[in-house]
């Protein structure tokens, strides 16, 4: 009887280690994607995100069809889900890779124990991250709140294994249990946006799916690698590798991308980079309301004004009269993704020079940016915050003219995105840093350093 491969956040064919098992079981496989926003606790998806959804499933159907393997679509809670697609296929397996975030590890761990008590063989792989969060420990047992120790005991490690090529996966039965199982149109999700159609920016930059996912991880290893320790950090030079996306929806897998630059003679600053967000979602995973809670509680004091409703319109649309931000926050609405350097500097004048908190942020990238996931988002944002692990200290406030002249010298980058905005000031730098350092103090005082 039928292996049932449920994918979730590793839309892709190879690397993946369910569907690799299930290859090997013999039977027929069934695969299942649901759209999980009754299950208590999902984050719901934000728009740049169920874009991209909309945009890989599709891929990934159309994939695994070309080999004989059926992609059921259904939407609902999982655990309801996944009970019904056994009982329509007759599946006696079910088969997935893990998930770290509370709610979804919750949905997991409830369904394992009731399926095997029903008689089904259950398996569940290690596949997004390079390393499990229970396998990296301080001597004294605990989680790493810092990462230059985190990432020295994650190399201290076995090296991650190597990527699984692709499973061969045609197998006779498959055509039967097609016809058995019903399937949701991608159509009936409602995932794109009809009017107004914001997406044109997204459609002109990306191609989702594992196909392309691989040729730009090839692509970059050939020509932005060597260069990428040197020009990271300016945004105009395109030299990073613009992998968050494939990432965050598993169309690659950090195995593939790990030894492609390994192999490649490597950049220890990119692995080191691929380190943070292992540390993210580590840290996700030992604090589970990392995207509502700060993580150092003393900044629960942080006396957060009434945020000016004029003031964050004018961060989201890239009218601060900041160049670099607004050329950051006009890159993020056209393309759903913006450079990581601007990121911070977006971020650091949104909570520290209109002392707006930084849950407000958050929430925009996480509706606007096509990578955003649940762990490396807020992490993010609590570390510009001064809130989070291994943070800026708080009192280190970006200059985003500074900033701009020192990585962007030539104003490239302002150039592309921001040529017409107004130069007009929303807020005195000297004026809002000393309010934010004002501020500051009451954390400090609060007696919880
Ligand atoms: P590269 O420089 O090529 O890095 C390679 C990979 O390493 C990235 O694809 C990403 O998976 C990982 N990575 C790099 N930097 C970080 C980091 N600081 N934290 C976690 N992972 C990292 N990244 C996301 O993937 N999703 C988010 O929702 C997200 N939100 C952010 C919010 C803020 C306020 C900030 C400052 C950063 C955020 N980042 C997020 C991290 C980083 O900006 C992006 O991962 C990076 O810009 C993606 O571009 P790239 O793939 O070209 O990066």
């Amino acid at each position: 009887s039928p292996t049932l491969v449920w994918f979730r956040d590793d839309l892709r064919i190879a690397d993946n280690p369910a569907l690799t098992a299930a290859a090997e079981r013999g039977a027929p496989i069934v695969a299942l994607f649901i759209l999980d926003e009754e299950s208590a606790g999902m984050r719901p998806l934000g728009a740049a995100s169920r874009w991209w959804l909309h945009h890989s499933v599709e891929s990934l159907r159309a994939r695994l069809a070309e080999r004989g393997v059926p992609l059921v679509l259904r939407r609902g809670a999982a655990g309801v889900v996944v009970r019904a697609i056994v009982r329509e296929s007759g599946a006696s397996a079910v088969f997935w890779n893990r998930r770290y975030a509370s709610a979804e590890r919750a949905i997991d761990s409830e369904l394992k124990s009731g399926l095997r008590s029903d008689g089904l063989e259950v398996q569940s792989f290690a596949a997004s991250l390079l390393f499990e969060p229970w396998t990296v420990q301080t001597g004294a047992g605990t989680h790493y709140s810092v990462f230059t120790p985190f990432w020295r005991a994650c190399q201290a490690l076995p090296a991650p294994r190597l990527p699984l090529p692709e499973p061969q996966l045609l197998h006779p039965g498959s055509a039967g249990v097609q016809r058995i199982v019903a399937s949701d149109t991608l159509a009936d999700w409602n995932l794109l946006p009809t009017a107004p159609d914001w997406a044109a920016g997204l459609r002109e930059t990306w191609t989702p799916g594992e196909p392309a996912a691989h040729d730009r991880l090839r692509e970059f290893v050939a020509t932005d690698l060597p260069l990428y320790d040197q020009a990271r950090d300016e945004p105009s030079a395109g030299a990073t590798s613009l992998l968050s996306p494939r990432l965050r929806w598993g169309e690659i897998s950090p195995f593939s991308a790990w030894h492609a630059a390994t192999g490649a003679g490597g950049s220890a600053r990119f692995l080191s980079e691929l380190g943070w967000r292992e540390f993210a979602w580590h840290t996700l995973f030992f604090f589970p309301n990392l995207a509502t809670a700060n993580l150092r509680a003393e900044f629960d004091n942080f006396p957060w004004p009434q945020p000016d409703a004029q003031a964050l319109r004018a961060w989201r649309e890239g009218n601060t009269g900041f160049g670099i931000v607004d050329a950051g926050m006009r890159e993020l609405w056209h393309t759903g993704h913006m450079h990581n350097r601007v990121r911070m500097i977006t971020a650091s004048f949104l909570v520290k020079n209109l002392l707006i908190d930084w849950r407000i942020g958050e929430q925009w990238f996480w509706d606007t940016l096509v990578d955003a996931d649940a762990a490396s988002n807020p992490f993010n944002w609590q570390w510009v915050a001064g809130s989070g692990a291994d943070a800026a200290p708080y009192f280190r406030i970006f200059n985003p003219e500074l900033q701009a002249k020192k990585f962007d010298p030539h104003g490239l980058y302002v150039q592309q995105w921001a040529a017409d905005a107004s130069p007009l000031k929303i807020v005195d730098l000297g004026l809002t840093r000393k309010a934010a350092l004002g501020a500051y103090d009451v954390v400090k005082r609060s007696g919880r350093p």
